[in-house]
């Protein structure tokens, strides 16, 4: 385990010990083997020995028992975990009851523990228990919905990677770094005396210009975020029959994607998720790409160049060097609406006619490529080299450089950190540019090492936790 972020970086908040028992499904109601009930608060362990025959004599250790109702009918077998204070997931007594799955059986074992005290729990509130007793931080919690709420293994990665604390040990340093540019500046007002004289304006703008530096680096991440979190959109374009749609479906195979539908007419794009280790992309078919009359195929070709002019690849497809050329121009005519992305020229149905070395920096030169790979929808050659030069194009070189730093996931987290950069900006500007006094200038500092206060929740934290929790669901 990652070592939690020091005392003196977590929220400001005494251990809570709330009134109020709490209980909740943890899984997603349905039809299932198994589904877990979670009961927390001070009465949990009073409730469950009430309800549960025998009562789990071993804290954190699975026992066999029976849960009863009021009326001491028998509800379901359950296997029963005990926590006590403060080693559990809330920081406070708790109970997980393994019970079986399905629409019935865990509702009124719900319903059983609600009639002897318990509350059912508001979404997210397990978590925000956790965070207000110091056993999360703030990111830490959404990093926890962001791991159930994640639809790739990229987000899945991240997620985790934020579990870690990283992000709010990240953000922890800076401000600690704010702090103790901060203190510098108070130091030399306080002791202008002290023997070592006042401390060198070098030195604070050095200082100053190093936190703007990680600020910017760490700001830049929030692209990477985006990614993980919305996918890269890669367009496939080319002339009709060229294989674009065997290709799309190749792709898809390939990966055991998660098809998702675009509503639209048959001539308009179709899109699915490819769901790869850095990240997910967003595979678009595009209706062919060349000059239409028929207005119903020239709606699908204007979705292309739509398409096309938001990729953050394009993978410009032909058979032969002919429809090649017929895409490259097309694009090149903003046809395919002068998107700046990466294009990757793609040599399809090559165990037709495969491409020589040459074939391959002709493809490159006609569509403006700076890559270009022969696939097969039919024998599947070329697909996965295909699927990891396109991950890599669309996150240029985010991923690499973020590999193992934290990451911005939220806009909550791309705001705070731009504004403090703003304000650090400001402070320099204040001091070196329009000459004011460096104690006044500094009020941009006390800002920004607030600012970022509020995104690792070391103040109001109970405000950031309303904004965390609103979209959790109920149990976690
Ligand atoms: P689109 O109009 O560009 O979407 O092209 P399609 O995917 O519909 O393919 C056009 C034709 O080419 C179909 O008859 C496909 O079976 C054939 N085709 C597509 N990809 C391959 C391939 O990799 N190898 C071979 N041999 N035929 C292919």
């Amino acid at each position: 385990m990652t070592p939690s972020p020091s005392e003196r970086e977590r929220p400001r908040t005494s251990p809570i010990q709330s009134s109020e028992t709490i209980v909740a499904p943890a899984t997603a109601p349905g039809r299932g083997a198994l589904a877990v009930v979670r009961l927390s608060g001070p009465n949990s362990h009073a409730i469950g020995r009430a309800a549960l025959h025998p009562w789990p004599e071993q804290a954190r250790t699975a026992t066999l028992s029976r849960v009863r109702d009021l009326s001491g009918a028998t509800l379901d077998q359950v296997v029963a975990i005990r926590y006590d204070a403060p080693a559990s997931f809330t920081g406070e007594d708790s109970l997980e009851l393994i019970t079986h799955g399905g629409a019935v059986v865990s509702a009124t074992v719900v319903a059983a523990l609600v009639a002897r005290g318990a509350r059912l729990a508001r979404p997210g509130e397990f978590t925000r228990r956790a965070v207000l007793n110091g056993k999360l931080d703030i990111t830490q919690a959404e990093a926890t919905g962001d791991l159930v709420d994640a639809g790739s293994r990229a987000a899945q990665a991240v997620a985790l990677r934020q579990l870690d604390g990283g992000l709010t040990r990240r953000v922890a340093s800076l401000r600690a770094e704010l702090i103790a540019l901060e203190a510098m500046i108070a130091y030399d007002i306080d002791f202008p005396e002290e023997d070592d004289g006042p401390i060198q304006p070098a030195r604070i703008l050095q200082q100053t210009d190093a936190v703007v530096d990680a600020l910017e680096r760490l700001l830049a991440t929030a692209r990477t975020g985006q990614l993980v979190r919305e996918g890269a959109l890669v367009v496939i374009a080319g002339a009709p029959n060229v294989g674009k749609s065997s290709l799309f479906n190749a792709l898809l195979g390939e990966s055991r994607a998660i098809v998702t539908d675009i509503p639209g007419t048959t001539r308009d794009a179709i899109e699915a998720v490819v769901d790869t280790p850095t990240v997910p992309l967003r595979l678009v078919d595009t209706a062919g790409m060349r000059d239409a009359v028929d207005p119903v195929e020239r709606m699908g070709v204007q979705v292309s160049a739509s398409y096309v002019a938001r990729a953050a690849v394009v993978l410009a497809c032909g058979d032969s060097p002919v429809s090649l050329r017929q895409i490259g121009a097309t694009l090149e005519a903003g046809g395919g609406g002068r998107s700046r992305a990466p294009i990757v020229a793609v040599w399809t149905k090559s165990d037709l006619a495969a491409p020589s070395n040459e074939d391959l920096v002709d493809a490159r030169a006609a569509t403006g490529a700076e890559n270009s790979i022969p696939v097969s929808a039919e024998t599947g050659a070329g697909l996965e080299s295909l699927l990891t030069l396109v991950a890599r194009l669309a996150t240029g070189d985010a991923l690499e450089l973020h590999a193992d730093a934290p990451i911005l996931t939220r806009e909550r987290h791309r705001y705070a950190v731009g504004r403090a950069l703003d304000e650090v900006r400001e402070f320099r500007a204040a001091w070196c540019e329009r000459e004011l006094p460096v104690t006044v200038a500094a009020v941009h500092l006390r800002e920004a090492a607030t600012t970022l206060e509020d995104l690792i929740g070391a103040v109001d934290v109970e405000d950031v936790l309303d904004e965390v929790f609103r979209r959790f669901c109920v149990g976690k």
